[in-house]
């Protein structure tokens, strides 16, 4: 048996996706003429109670292209410094987007409008203009934390006030709404474009969809193609976002027990230190010396759980749908033998 914990992006269709994946009607996307892929962005634009949306390769492309669409050369983002769009992005709103990040602190992942507010420049000609605040929920690198609307209102309310356009970088937006039991109707009037990532928890093999309104979505269209990515008969991907968002968004909670599960145990251990606090599928602790991350997960390989470094002593594990109850019984049991050995 062998268990993946690197990410939740790593899981393989079930069998009943693939059905639905080779069942699917398909067309020319380019013309908008796949009926799948149609029917998919029809469902995520209702879902938010949007009126566009747009089926992309990744969630980089849907972030990336909400941050084209949004901005102009020259202006400014503000977003968390632990962000995706920064960290993960390959500096993509720079080449993308010719503008430039304001980074902001803020304890797991999270900033607030108090914070954005005094962010925001005054426009002189030596500045960036402040055009676009971006959030991330759940937020990743932070551990998997998430916002709840209470927190969001101020920041919408905000954005308002400052013509401020507001994006949602919601790769794992369903893992936060698991916990919060809030709406997508909800979030939809909170942000003027949201990405959402068919590919992580949800368990879709490829695939993010981006939704806003219909004039956003226009252009977010034309942007997709010079980025290269208009696909052809990419409904046979659409079909698993389809299942997966009919199908694998109630089981979310499961994913959140399991890492809770795991949780419980690394807390007994001598070797681990650090863990932060569990709120989603993510879970982050750091392994003390002599161990290092790389080290320690060289030891639980042998075990045949698998996972990546996260910095020189933080390791991070991911629960999800690939994940069984059975599995997440051999890593407790496997992490406690490496304490005693
Ligand atoms: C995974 C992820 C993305 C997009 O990732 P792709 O691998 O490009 O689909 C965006 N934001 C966050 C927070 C993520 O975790």
């Amino acid at each position: 048996m062998t268990i993946n914990l690197s990410s939740d992006t790593v899981t393989k269709p079930t069998p009943a996706m693939l059905q639905a994946m080779m069942q699917a009607e398909v067309g020319d996307d380019v013309f908008q003429a796949d009926p799948t892929v149609n029917a998919l962005e029809e469902k995520g634009a209702n879902l938010f109670g949007k009126e566009s949306a747009l089926f992309c390769p990744s969630g980089t492309m849907t972030n990336q292209i909400a941050i084209k669409v949004h901005t102009q050369p020259l202006d400014e983002v503000i977003c968390h410094e632990y962000s995706h769009i920064y960290q993960y992005e390959t500096g993509g709103p720079a080449f993308n987007s010719g503008v430039s990040l304001s980074l902001l602190p803020g304890k797991e992942g999270k900033i607030t409008a108090q914070q954005i507010e005094a962010a925001i420049k005054p426009v002189y000609d030596w500045l960036p203009i402040t055009k676009l605040v971006s959030l991330e929920n759940t937020a990743n690198k932070a551990g998997g934390s998430y916002y709840t609307l209470d927190e969001i209102q101020p920041i919408t309310q905000l954005c308002k006030e400052r013509a401020l356009k507001l994006h949602l970088d919601g790769a794992r937006l369903y893992n936060a709404l698991a916990e919060t039991g809030e709406s997508t109707q909800e979030v939809g009037k909170h942000f003027d474009s949201i990405s959402l990532c068919l590919s992580k928890g949800l368990g879709a093999p490829v695939g993010s969809l981006l939704i806003g309104d219909a004039d956003f979505i226009r252009q977010a269209r034309r942007f997709r193609k010079v980025m290269g990515g208009g696909m052809r008969q990419a409904g046979y991907l659409a079909a698993a976002g389809i299942f997966a968002l009919d199908h694998h968004i109630d089981r979310l909670k499961e994913d959140h027990l399991h890492a809770k599960m795991i949780g419980e145990v690394l807390e007994t251990l001598s070797y681990v230190e650090n863990i932060r606090p569990i709120r989603t599928n993510l879970l982050f602790f750091d392994v003390k010396p002599p161990y290092t991350a790389a080290s320690f997960l060289e030891q639980l390989s042998q075990y045949g759980i698998h996972s990546v470094p996260m910095g020189p002593q933080t390791v991070r594990f991911v629960t999800h749908l690939d994940v069984t109850r059975e599995m997440v019984e051999k890593v407790i049991k496997s992490l406690a033998r490496i304490g005693q050995a």
